[in-house]
């Protein structure tokens, strides 16, 4: 059993540590919540007072922070993990971030002798809790290798999809998809009402027919069609439209900078603004059906 260095126990976090400590691991953890660091020690865990001292003594840190900046901050710099970490220490970072930060701290990982992952996830907080995550992980095949046994601690699903950066990028590539899917199921639907068609009626045709997608038979927008979709629960998330948002805005920015024409994908991320905007981002992001119906 290892000993792993765990920082950011937020909504995702703090499970994801829980299930290190099931597998037999011991973790030393750190966030810059006070009640956080608590809940973590009532778990088992050490807590410390900085990430430099969570990433001490340790075979692997991970890390599971907001954005960019904050993965940045905690890596780089003459105080950063990257200058204070023990020789041989493998970070996994499972973050959502941008991929061009993805990308430059893995080459500084490297610079500095260090073995780095990318792994961001989905499956949301329940899959966080219950072990079953999917990994999307980008890195040296080396570095995958080392990582493996502590991702399976944490989750199911493991993809190996390239070098540094590649896990972010496929995280974002999906996740773009998945908005724009959305969006085309709630216009149909919305359309279906408008047209005397029958919700059920457009789902058990459609959902046997071209315009088949997982937001219709997964998360199927209207009350009814699938009974475990947020629609049948006020749309509680689920997947908030806030963190659609956030991942719509990283794949536009990716997309400006490696010169992909994203036209959809930037429409969805204005629409989605506008959700967060009137004040719907704990939505699930199939709630943007009652926008495009014009009801508030
Ligand atoms: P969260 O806001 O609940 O947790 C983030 C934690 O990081 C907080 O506890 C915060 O105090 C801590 N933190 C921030 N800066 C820090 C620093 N410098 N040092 C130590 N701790 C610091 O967020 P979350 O929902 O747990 O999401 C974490 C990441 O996972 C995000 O990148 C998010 O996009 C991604 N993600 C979230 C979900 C989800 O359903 N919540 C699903 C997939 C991916």
């Amino acid at each position: 059993m290892a000993s792993v260095g765990f920082i950011g126990l937020g909504n995702m976090g703090a499970p994801m540590m829980r299930n290190l400590l099931k597998a037999g691991h011991t973790v030393r953890v750190f966030d810059l919540s006070d009640l956080a660091r608590r809940a973590a020690a009532d778990a088992g865990a050490t807590a410390v007072t900085s990430a430099r001292e969570a990433a001490q003594e340790v075979e692997l840190v991970v890390t599971m922070l907001p954005a960019g900046a904050h993965v940045a901050s905690v890596m780089l710099g003459e105080d950063g993990l990257f200058a204070t970490a023990a020789p041989g220490t493998l970070f996994i970072d499972s973050s959502t971030i941008d991929v061009a930060t993805a990308r430059l701290v893995g080459a500084e990982a490297a610079k500095a002798g260090y073995q780095m992952i990318d792994a961001p996830v989905s499956g949301g907080v329940g899959g966080a809790e219950a072990g079953t995550l999917t990994f999307m992980v980008g890195g040296p095949d080396a570095a995958f290798e080392r990582a493996r046994p502590f991702l399976e601690a944490m989750g199911k699903t493991i993809v190996h999809a390239g070098g540094p950066g590649n896990g972010q990028a496929a995280k974002i590539c999906n996740n773009m998809l998945l908005g724009i899917s959305m969006i085309g199921t709630c216009e149909a639907f919305a359309l279906a009402e408008k047209l005397g068609l029958e919700p059920q009626k457009l789902f058990d045709i459609a959902s046997k027919s071209s315009g088949q997608c997982w937001s219709m038979t997964s998360y199927c927008p209207v009350p009814g069609p699938v009974p475990t979709s947020p629609a049948n629960r006020d749309y509680k998330a689920g997947f908030a439209a806030a963190m659609m948002l956030k991942d719509l805005k990283l794949a536009v920015e990716a997309a400006g900078i490696a010169g992909a024409a994203v036209p959809l994908g930037a429409e969805a991320a204005q629409l989605y603004a506008m959700m967060v905007g009137s004040g719907d981002g704990s939505l699930d992001f199939s709630g943007v059906i009652h926008m495009l119906r014009g009801k508030a």
